[in-house]
């Protein structure tokens, strides 16, 4: 060891604990290196305001999930795309700066795949349709496929890069003390779609296959462990705080958090276009599933992924041939 890096490991363990912590925040979440404060904070602050001052003057009202139905697939993909089309006027760019955004993403630089691609599926109206509306109801009927249980945690108050430490530790003291009155246990039944167990069992022979829901942690971990209990098909789980949320009107899943994999080999499954904002031609659109039993939307996406996507050098090509969202939101941008 260099006398160089026992200066260092003396210093950094004689610091106080705020100095360490302030030491910490000197490192670039997006690059993990070390960056000047006063170079990189103030823009940092300053681009995710601007982002959100810019969201703010969207003007459309997003299609709910229930939207895109059988039936409905070509006014749907074209109203949403509409949409898409305002949405990326903004600077995804300084979103991305947002810290929360990389918690818990894996980092294939540094982690093998064995040159598989990443396959990542949404969670609600894809795999399953939870009843919220009945969270409460102690329903013992035999009505739904599952019923999964949670309970709130301190992972649902994220750290707001706008606030404060101390406006952050207030909020989530306050919070926890309301949790603590009710002492909230969820119950929500859930439907699964026709399939979703043998499609995960499948498709994770050949895919490095993650879930990346716009729901909260504690939600989908109940979901996830039930639809994988041996936790041997999903490798990876990416929440609401993965999302990019734009305006709270939607949450767009930017694929470029993902780090040492090329945009070619990540594939986003999901029912909501609005997930696909950033990177349209890596989206397969899937019907949104509440509770049809004769669905077989999965068998239908399982048969694409095997036998179009699997072996290609590029996902993006076969999806545009296939669904046209970059050239349908091109022509719409045109005609505006
Ligand atoms: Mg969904």
């Amino acid at each position: 060891m260099s006398l160089d890096t026992n200066t260092k490991n003396r210093q950094s363990h004689s610091l106080k604990p705020e100095r360490q912590e302030f030491r910490q925040k000197l490192f670039n979440p997006l690059e993990n290196e070390a960056v000047s404060p006063k170079k990189y904070y103030p823009k940092f602050k300053k681009n995710l305001k601007e982002f959100k001052k810019q969201a703010s003057k969207l003007n459309f009202y997003p299609l709910g999930s229930h939207e895109n139905y059988p039936g409905n697939y070509d006014n749907y993909v074209q109203m949403t795309l509409s949409h898409i089309q305002q949405i990326n006027k903004l600077k995804f760019e300084y979103a991305l700066e947002d810290k929360n955004l990389y918690k818990g993403v894996p980092d294939y630089s540094n982690q093998q795949r064995n040159g598989r691609k990443i396959l990542l599926l949404d969670l609600d109206e894809t795999l399953i349709h939870a009843d919220f509306i009945r969270e409460f109801a102690n329903d013992k009927t035999n009505k739904y496929d599952a019923i999964v249980k949670f309970r709130e945690t301190e992972s649902d108050f994220e750290e707001n890069n706008e606030e404060s430490k101390e406006e952050f530790y207030e909020k989530r003291k306050m919070a926890l003390e309301k949790l603590e009155e009710v002492k909230k246990e969820y119950r929500v039944g859930i439907f699964i779609r026709k399939g979703a167990k043998q499609f995960l069992a499948e498709v994770s022979k050949y895919f490095e296959v993650g879930i990346f829901t716009a729901s909260v942690k504690e939600y989908a971990d109940a979901v996830i462990d039930y639809l994988d209990p041996d936790k041997n098909m999903i490798k990876f789980r990416l929440y609401r705080n993965n999302c990019i949320n734009v305006n709270d009107k939607i949450y767009v899943k930017d694929l470029r958090i993902i780090k040492g994999v090329d945009l070619k080999d990540i594939i986003l499954i999901d029912n909501s276009m609005y997930s696909f904002t950033a990177q349209l031609t890596n989206g397969i659109l899937i019907n949104s599933f509440y509770n049809d039993k004769n669905d077989i939307e999965l068998y239908n996406v399982l048969g694409y992924l095997l036998n179009f996507l699997l072996k290609v050098d590029d996902v993006r090509m076969i999806n545009e041939q296939f669904f046209n969202f970059q050239k349908i939101s091109n022509d719409i941008g045109e005609n505006l």
